[in-house]
């Protein structure tokens, strides 16, 4: 058996993973390589494979940088069958279609062929299958089991047995999330293929980012302030929604308007309230016996303008997209808020080099926003820890009670620095022999 490492090794993104038996051959996860833009250049260079010998796919999870490359592998003749949670396949359709003007774009752009045309998407939603965490898949002789990772719904880690040898794949493993259950244990695992994002760091405020964001809350309201939180419509907007109706149900915070103005966040809440039994307890109990549209304090803005935001002169709440301010609903909205010093910014996730999120949380004085100047007056915070994925002491705690029996691990989808530091404590804490392995790296196992 062997694996090559296609992606997610140089870069975080564009997980690719290929395994090769003497009877099978399949691919874990086939993402898009993104950095400054969402669809880099090395998109378009051949697979290091022949999309025509792939038999299966099995995907982890549905951000981009895991699926954004199936409509590239189906024009490349992938005659198989896409695997993995039914979530997973329902928030795939949004990510993907979502994608599709800014992708086809920067076709257009780069002067390349559209890989990512209707007609492959059509192909790639065709071709998928779904299946149940725990469910034992037989392909002559492999089998295949997926459990709960808890880093976004349905989101999986995969176990593969073949001959006596076992492989587990983790994709992106979840941070605490008050949404999703905890990240199921490690299974056995005899060579382990390891996500590294937060492989050098550990997450602040873990505990009490309930209460920072109480505290927050509380001083919109006595000050009559806007606060606005760009959050990632896929899983942030959803988890910091749960969290502030939680916050005035059990009557931490007194009402206020929160108007959820993202409507790919909108359709993928909607995906939430379909799944309820991919939930923790509370967060299943919330969903049922509550109809979101139906609270009088929250609103959805489906497409309409900010006139309705900017009218509405009480406290409130906006959440919106995109969380590193890349593009999206939410300039317009700064376009407006951002020069007030009656605002406030709230940001909860991670916020790129370079990311206009990165330049406000950096203390700029003024941005440029559709070739406008606009001062900022807001007020910034920042509740870091709403990140959807295990820092590195969860890292190490989800590998341990397998460290005696893990042959090798090897780290991918993360910085070289992350990496570099994770395998110092993999090796000197668990005594786990760790690989850092290189594009198109081709390894027997
Ligand atoms: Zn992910």
């Amino acid at each position: 058996m062997k694996i090559k490492f296609c992606g997610g090794t140089n870069r975080v993104t564009g997980a690719n993973y290929l395994i090769e038996t003497d009877k099978h051959k399949f691919l874990v996860d086939c993402g898009l390589i993104q950095g400054k833009n969402v669809c880099e250049l090395e998109n378009f260079e051949s697979f290091p494979y022949e999309a025509k010998e792939i038999q299966y796919v099995f995907i982890t999870h549905s951000h981009l940088d895991h699926i954004g490359r199936l409509p590239k592998l189906i024009k490349e003749g992938f005659p198989g069958y896409i695997y993995s949670t039914l979530p997973t396949k329902d928030l795939a359709k949004e990510i993907l279609l979502d994608s599709q003007k800014i992708i086809e774009d920067h076709c257009l752009f780069f002067q390349k062929e559209n890989f990512y045309n209707k007609e492959n998407l059509d192909k790639v939603f065709q071709r998928w299958l779904t299946l149940n965490y725990y469910e034992k898949l037989n392909f002559d002789g492999l089998e295949v089991i997926f459990f709960d990772a808890g880093h976004i719904l349905g989101s999986s880690f995969i176990q593969f047995k073949y001959l006596n040898k076992t492989i587990v794949f983790s994709g992106d493993l979840g941070n605490i999330d008050p949404l999703l259950r905890q990240t199921d244990e490690l299974p056995e695992t005899d060579y382990l293929i390891l996500e590294s994002t937060y492989g050098d760091r550990l997450h602040e405020d873990l505990i009490n980012r309930k209460d920072i964001l109480e505290d927050i809350i509380e001083e919109t309201i006595k000050n009559k302030r806007t606060l606005i939180i760009p959050a990632f419509a896929l899983e942030r907007s959803q988890e910091v929604l749960y969290d502030l109706i939680s916050l005035i149900e059990d009557k931490k915070v007194p009402e206020i308007k929160i108007y959820l103005d993202s409507p790919l966040g909108i359709r993928i809440l909607r995906i939430y309230e379909k799944y309820p039994e991919f939930l923790n307890e509370t967060a299943k109990k919330f969903f049922i016996t509550r109809d979101y549209e139906k609270l009088n304090y929250f609103k959805i803005i489906e497409q309409g303008s900010i006139k309705q935001l900017i009218e509405d002169k009480l406290p409130k709440i906006i959440i919106s997209s995109s969380g590193m301010l890349k593009g999206g609903k939410i300039i317009d909205i700064l376009k407006y808020f951002i020069d007030k010093p009656e605002t406030t910014i709230l940001f909860v996730g991670f916020q790129v080099e370079g990311s206009l999120g990165k330049k406000i949380l950096e203390g700029e004085k003024e941005i440029i926003l559709d070739d406008k100047k606009y001062q900022i007056r807001a007020k910034i915070e920042k509740i870091m820890s709403y990140s959807g994925h295990k820092d590195q002491q969860g890292i190490i705690k989800w590998v341990e009670p397998q460290r005696k029996r893990i042959l090798k691990t090897f780290l991918v989808q993360g910085e070289e620095k992350a990496k570099i530091n994770l395998r110092i404590r993999l090796e000197d804490y668990l005594g786990i022999k760790t690989i850092i392995p290189q594009n198109n790296e081709e390894i027997e196992l």
